[in-house]
Parts: C-alpha cells; structure tokens; sequence
C-alpha cells in the first residue's frame, strides 16, 4: 500500500511516501530561518509559508519518486494538534489530492505518528511504554499496540520542548535553542544540584517543566556573564569546544536535569503497568537529544527491555512518520470522508475513523 503523508503542523512543511510502512522519500522545507527572526513560530507566516512551498514539494516528491498521484493507495494528513490556520493548509491540500485522484483520506493524529516513527522498520512488541517528548507536549504513553494507546502521565504546564527553549532564550541562543543546549552541554559533566527536578515529590505520572525553565532565567539573571552578548546564527556550525565552559556546564546541567526527571516518571509507569511493558519507545523532538537518549538506553539496558529510538531526523516533525501512520491505519481500514476537521489540540486514539476494507 504506498501512502501520502502531508505534516503542516507547525513550521515544517513536509510531503513523503511510505511503501507499507517502508519510507521511500520525503520532501521538508523548514521555516526555521524565518521564525528565528522572531524568536519563535508566527502562526500567520507559518501558514503562508506552508501555502507557498506545498505545490513545488509535490512536485519534487512525484518526480524523484518515479511515481504520480495515481499510484498512490491513500492520502494521509496531520490533522492536529498543531497551529489551526497551518494544519488547514495540509487539510485542504490532502482533500484537493484525494479527491483528485479518488483515494481514500486519512487524518493522523500528529502525537501519534510521532510515537510510530520510533518503530518504523523495527519489529517491536507490546505492551510497549512510551515517551513523547515534543516542543509543545511530553507524555508517557501506554502502546498496547500500534493503534491502541492510552496517555498515563502529561505535563501540567510547560513541555520539554518549551523548557529546552525558553532556557537557551534566557542564554541569548536562538530559537529553537533544544539543539544548541544538546551539543553545548554534550561531553560536560553536569552540575547535578544546579537545577531542580520538578514534579517528582509525588506519586503520579505527571510532569511540569515551568519551574525549570526559570530556574534557569533566575541562575543567568545572577550570573549574567552566563549570557551571550551575541546571539549566533541559528543554523551556524557549533563547535562546542570554542564556546565558553560556564556556559557549557549549565548547558549540561538542564540535559541532566529534564533527562533525570524523564527517567524517574518511567521507571515509576513501569514499576505500576498491570501487564508489564515488554519494550520501551521515545519520540518527538527533544528525543533527539543525547543525554536522553543515553538515559533511555541505559534504563532498557537496566530492566531487560528494548529501547526504541528513532533517527534524530525522524524525532522532529516530518512527514514520512504521517505516511508510515497512513499505513497503518489504512491496512486497518481506518479511514476518513472529506468532512474531516482539523483538531488544534487535544486528542483521542483511535480518532473517529470509519472502518472499512484494508487497503491496499
Ligand atoms: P508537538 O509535536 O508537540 O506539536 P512540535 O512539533 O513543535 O510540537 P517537535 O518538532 O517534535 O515539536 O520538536 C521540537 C522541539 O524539540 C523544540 O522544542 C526543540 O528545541 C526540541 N529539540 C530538537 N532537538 C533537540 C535536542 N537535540 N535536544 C533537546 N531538544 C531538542
Ligand atoms: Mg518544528
Ligand atoms: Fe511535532
């Protein structure tokens, strides 16, 4: 079944192709550049942005493949949660497709095509226990399949994302600042009491990363040394030995301090599953980073589980893990009519779909 994934749920604009679930080729345009200008995504440019560079992605995406609109099997879309105005650009795009070439539509929920990047290409068995960790959520989430999910824990303000940003804001790095913060702070021991671990001195699954974020602002607002006079080029080389080792250490010290919190609310969804996770998996942006990464490894390592992890490139928003989702949900017969909303926020899987045939 070769499925069409379209993602527009943020400042990404992707198209990619998925042969059951295989990846063939994806096409991304990042708006990184232009957000970075203001210091985070403008919603109005983002959706412009998204409008102008669909049509020549297709176009891109059809030729290199070798491959036209009639040859496709289904058009999967993110349909949320996201920007309203920029998921209704892929929507209408998706619609237009599908209604063109007469093929079935299916809306992905973006949250949970980024779970199943983490087993694109990997036999992976359940109950699995995941971590979606993203600019805007962090969740652990309980896959008793691929399609049956179920959020045990949430964060109750700020995401991972949103603490990694606002902290390398308060630095003077620019936006997206999770990146910079990964590979500053990378090969630096972290001062392990410099920053709090929210949120642990309970019993619940939950997580709140506000408090973090301005730790953070409140330890460079007293050593304001710590900030750059110069705010560097957000897709500049990052020679992480050239940049000053204060600097560095505190860069280490947040990795430490989300990545430890991360690991203490796994262990406690583990410890508390009725039927014990047999893997555990890890996705969305801040799942590229290394320090998690490595925690992840090391508690599958400790407990006997495998660890999933997707390529760093397929942590962050992308449209072959919207593909990969139309896959699955299309071999399923899961699909929708083209009366089908974008949802900004919040969610339910499976998402209203109408059961059908598999297809393909
Ligand atoms: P959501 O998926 O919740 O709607 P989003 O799509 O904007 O939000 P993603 O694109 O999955 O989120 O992830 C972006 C986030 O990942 C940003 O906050 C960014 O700083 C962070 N990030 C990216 N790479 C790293 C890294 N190596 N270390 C830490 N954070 C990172
Ligand atoms: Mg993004
Ligand atoms: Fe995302």
């Amino acid at each position: 079944m070769l499925c069409l994934g379209i993602e527009t749920s943020c400042d990404e604009t992707a198209v990619a192709l998925c042969d059951d679930g295989r990846p063939l080729l994806e096409k991304l345009a990042s708006q990184i550049k232009l957000h970075a200008l203001f210091g985070g995504v403008v919603p109005e440019l983002a959706s412009r942005e998204h409008l102008r560079r669909m049509g020549p992605l297709l176009d891109a995406l059809f030729r290199e493949a070798g491959l036209g609109l009639a040859d496709v099997d289904a058009v999967a879309v993110a349909r949320g949660p996201g920007l309203l105005g920029s998921l209704l650009i892929g929507l209408a795009v998706a619609k237009g497709l599908a209604l063109a070439a007469g093929k079935p539509l299916i809306g992905v929920d973006h949250l949970h095509a980024h779970l199943l990047a983490a087993t694109l290409g990997r036999e992976v068995a359940y109950p699995a226990l995941g971590l979606l960790v993203s600019g805007g959520h962090t969740q652990i989430v309980l896959l008793r399949s691929p399609l049956d999910l179920t959020v045990l824990g949430r964060t109750v303000d700020d995401a991972a994302g949103e603490a990694f940003d606002k902290a390398a804001k308060s630095l003077n790095l620019p936006y997206p600042g999770g990146v910079f913060v990964d590979r500053l702070g990378a090969g630096i021991e972290p001062d392990r009491a410099l920053f709090p671990r929210p949120n642990l001195e309970n019993t619940h699954l939950d997580f709140s990363f506000s408090g973090l974020k301005t730790a953070v602002a409140t330890h460079v607002a007293r050593h304001p040394g710590l900030r750059l006079a110069v705010m560097p080029a957000p897709d500049g080389p990052v020679d992480a030995a050239a940049w000053p080792l204060d600097l560095r250490r505190v860069c280490s010290s947040l990795n430490f301090a989300v990545a430890d919190t991360l690991r203490v609310k796994m262990e406690r969804a583990l410890d508390g599953l009725d039927v014990p996770a047999v893997s555990i998996l890890a996705a969305g942006g801040v799942a590229a980073n290394s320090r998690i990464r490595a925690m992840l490894e090391a508690l599958g390592a400790r407990r006997g589980l495998p660890c999933f992890l997707p390529e760093p490139a397929l942590c962050a928003d992308n449209a072959t893990m919207i593909a990969a989702a139309g896959c699955l949900l299309g071999r399923a017969g899961l699909t929708h009519d083209l009366a089908l909303d974008a949802v900004p926020r919040g969610r339910k899987v499976p998402w209203d779909y109408q059961a059908g045939p598999p297809l393909g």
